[in-house]
């Protein structure tokens, strides 16, 4: 008995929607309408298709990103040195448009968000701000689904990252 007739307040389902909707907005690039100069596009439909480009952090992070596909990509996210959301697109004049780029092992690649890893995202998320538990009324594929976007979202994947057989 804890006399309160209504339970504990609990996480709404809105507020796990809204943690996947910022979820979605730090994935969603917007390079195309901060780019200062217009750059070629060859015929892509995203400028930064195919494009090799440098991300770099205040700690001294430094890494040069290649885009697989004419997707879009994402300005700013974590650094995988410090930890901090500060890894951003920088020196938009190097990028550079390389289609037949060959990615080293453990170069960082864009890719094509897939359902299944946005469904991983939408349970993390529920991890993070509901304490792995669903609150009543959220349905975590259509959380995976706001997350997922109808497939135009960026995935930032290690290349060549394989265990041993
Ligand atoms: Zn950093």
């Amino acid at each position: 008995m804890n006399g309160k007739p209504y339970g504990q307040p609990s996480v709404s389902a809105r507020a796990v929607r809204r943690a996947a909707e910022r979820e979605t907005e730090k994935r969603v690039s917007k390079p195309t309408l901060a780019v200062a100069a217009p750059r070629m596009s060859f015929g892509h439909q995203h400028a930064e298709a195919f494009c090799l480009m440098w991300y770099a952090c205040e700690c001294g992070h430094r890494e040069r990103i290649w885009n697989s596909r004419d997707g879009v990509t994402a300005f700013g996210f974590q650094c995988p040195s410090c930890k901090e959301p500060k890894l951003k697109h920088v020196n938009w004049g190097l990028d550079k448009y390389a289609p037949d780029h060959v990615p080293a092992p453990g170069q960082r690649i864009w890719i094509d968000l897939t359902r299944d890893r946005a469904l991983e995202i939408a349970r993390r998320t529920v991890d993070q701000v509901a304490k792995g538990k669903l609150p009543e009324g959220a349905d975590l594929n259509r959380i995976a689904d706001a997350v997922y976007n109808g497939g135009m979202q960026p995935d930032l994947v290690v290349y060549g990252y394989v265990e041993a057989s």
